[in-house]
């Protein structure tokens, strides 16, 4: 789970990592609010789950009220791409923030380096960049160091790869307080990255984190409430919409929606669309014994993804009746007007009952196809080229 740059400043905070005063706000008026409260310059920053966005106008410096106001106006509600295009991510939020005078820009980083089995710790005197840039420039300027996690970070440790990095001797001090700290907070927060570009030096030399990435492993959010809570509202609107309906659901980038019954065929189905050039838009597993309610409500959550352009069912009857997941198509197509083609590809307990519930419903956008195979191939064919 990402967090929003304010929700990872919080975490620093209360790890004892210096942050601008800021607060968040979802609405104009509660922007401007904020920034007078904090008093001019204040920058606002739009809150959402990428890099990139100074570059992208998601970050502006306001002197007064009024400038305030008008980023706010222009912040809120604008879509922002990642660097390499990912998105586009509509900003819901900004975080208003004091603005810093910038003396000098850092990068850290901790990642959980999964090869070597230990968090790895980079720090670069050559912040503002991203790290891949940084790499590409000037590799001496960029320290790697390994983490015992038996051990933890030493302050020691910290100091060294500080001076290694060339940070300015006045703050080594200051930085390798906050290597450990952020370590601290890696660790205890059972976070997979933690990234702050720029750490800045401040023009009255303070290490303040001026930026906050931070990846925490959804697997281990059931050992931290406040985290889960914040996992909560930071949900997709489809993942949310799944589990309110208690189906298996997991949102990915792709266009073509997959419905399947059994996590072993869904896997699968994912693979055979993969390998017939398409992009799966989900894993959804409808479960065993699947009703017609049931079809319903996952066709619903598939539909309401934007990206999807076609559907591919693959069902193996078992204990699931294919009569009963044809009947279920048919429902589901009346009562929410799909318009999206349909592939289905129904085999085993009661398939042939099934098949002939279809062909009689004759559903203009539905194609039957026999083999899971063919099945992937037509969905692709018919969901166009990827999203
Ligand atoms: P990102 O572009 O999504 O990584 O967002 P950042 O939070 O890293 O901000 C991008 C850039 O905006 C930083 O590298 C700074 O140069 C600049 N910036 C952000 N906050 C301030 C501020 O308070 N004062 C000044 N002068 N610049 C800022
Ligand atoms: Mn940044």
């Amino acid at each position: 789970m990402d967090l929003l740059e304010y929700q990872g400043k919080q975490l620093f905070g209360r790890a004892g990592v210096s942050v601008p005063d800021g607060e968040p706000a979802r609405d104009v008026e509660t922007a401007v609010a904020a920034a007078d409260r904090i008093g001019y310059p204040c920058v606002v920053k739009a809150q959402v789950q990428i890099g990139g966005r100074g570059k992208a106008g998601g970050i502006k410096v306001a002197k007064d009220a009024e400038e305030a106001r008008a980023h706010a106006e222009a912040i809120i509600g604008m879509n922002i791409r990642g660097p390499r295009g990912e998105g586009p991510f509509t900003v819901h939020e900004v975080w208003i923030e004091e603005a810093s005078e910038i003396d000098a820009e850092y990068y850290a980083s901790i990642i959980l380096d999964r090869s070597a089995k230990k968090p790895l710790v980079i720090l670069s005197r050559m912040g503002g960049m991203n790290v891949e840039e940084i790499a590409d420039t000037d590799p001496d300027a960029l320290v790697r160091r390994h983490v015992d996690p038996t051990k933890g970070l030493t302050t020691d440790e910290a100091r060294t790869i500080g001076i290694d990095a060339g940070i300015d001797d006045d703050v080594v001090d200051g930085v390798a307080e906050i290597l450990v700290k952020l370590y601290e907070a890696f660790a205890a927060n059972d976070a997979t990255l933690i990234e702050v570009n720029p750490l800045i030096v401040t023009a009255g030399r303070e290490v303040v984190a001026l930026d906050a990435k931070v990846t925490i492993d959804g697997n281990a959010l059931f050992r931290h409430q406040d985290l889960a809570e914040i996992a909560d509202t930071v949900e997709d609107p489809q993942e949310a919409m799944a589990k309110e309906k208690g189906l298996t659901y997991v949102k990915l980038d792709g266009n073509v929606g997959i419905l399947a019954n059994g996590a072993g065929l869904c896997m699968s189905t994912l693979d055979v669309v993969a390998q017939a050039g398409g992009a799966p838009a989900n894993f959804l597993d409808a479960g065993g014994g699947s009703k017609a309610e049931a079809i319903v409500n996952a066709l619903e959550v598939i539909k309401s993804d934007d990206k999807v352009t076609a559907i591919l069912f693959n069902i193996f009857g078992g204990i699931t009746r294919c009569d009963e997941i044809a009947k279920g198509i048919v429902t589901a197509s009346s009562q929410l007007d799909l318009d999206l083609p349909l592939v289905v590809r129904l085999d085993g307990t009661n398939s042939e009952e099934g098949l002939r519930i279809l062909a009689e419903a004759d559903l203009p956008n539905l194609h039957q196809e026999k083999t899971m195979l063919d099945a992937a191939r037509r969905v692709v064919e018919l969901a166009g080229g990827a999203s």
